[in-house]
């Protein structure tokens, strides 16, 4: 079985190629080549995962998936959000997003976040989603040097480590994106096992 993942990021691929089991042969948007920028511009993370997923298989027609993350920070009204990506301007850039971040809660004593995965998989004519949480904290500075986007500055519930200090295995196991990942593949694994 094929299915594209809508995206292009390696981090993110590896993380899920990691989750997939074996039958399940991942392709990115590069190997079917789709190099232009799909627009992101839903309110929500869910309606921007259906997006990302929409436009691929109406465009390529592959069975693709798509996630869309945000990080939710209880102090800032659970921004940045959907606007995780683009916190710090257009440039998209991760460490001054981060920058951003702990300049914002540097007088907040509520420190509690959580990531928000949604995994929209377009099949056919039909959309499903499944959702992955995980909550915690962020840490007053940067730890680790793993991982990307956010990680050296989240630091999950029941452990001293942030993301970027941990084995890419751990994050898969108690990630926001692997718990998306364990449902959505227990899907598929049902769909096409009857
Ligand atoms: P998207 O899912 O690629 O749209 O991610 C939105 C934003 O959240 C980007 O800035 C990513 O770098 C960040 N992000 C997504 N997933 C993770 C993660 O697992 N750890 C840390 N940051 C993440």
């Amino acid at each position: 079985m094929t299915l594209v993942f809508a995206t292009n990021n390696p981090n993110k691929l590896k993380e899920v190629q990691a989750l997939i089991p074996s039958h399940i042969v991942l392709k990115s948007l590069e190997d079917i080549g789709c190099y232009e920028d799909i627009v992101e511009d839903a309110p929500t993370i869910e309606g921007n995962a259906i997006l990302k997923a929409q436009y691929v298989k109406n465009k390529y027609g592959y069975d693709c998936f798509a996630d869309d993350t945000g990080l939710e920070v209880t102090s800032l009204h659970d921004e940045p959000g959907v606007f995780s990506a683009r916190y710090a301007g257009p440039q998209k850039n991760a460490s001054d997003n981060m920058n951003k971040l702990l300049i914002n809660l540097a007088t907040q004593t509520d420190r509690s976040a959580q990531f928000k995965t949604v995994i929209a998989f377009a099949k056919t004519d039909q959309i499903h989603t499944f959702e992955g949480v995980c909550k915690g904290h962020i840490t007053k500075e940067r730890q680790g040097d793993g991982g990307f986007g956010y990680d050296p500055i989240f630091r999950p519930e029941g452990y001293e480590a942030t993301f970027a200090q941990m084995a890419l295995a751990l994050k898969g196991k108690i990630g926001h994106r692997g718990k998306a990942v364990s449902k959505f593949i227990a899907y598929i694994t049902n769909t096409t096992s009857q």
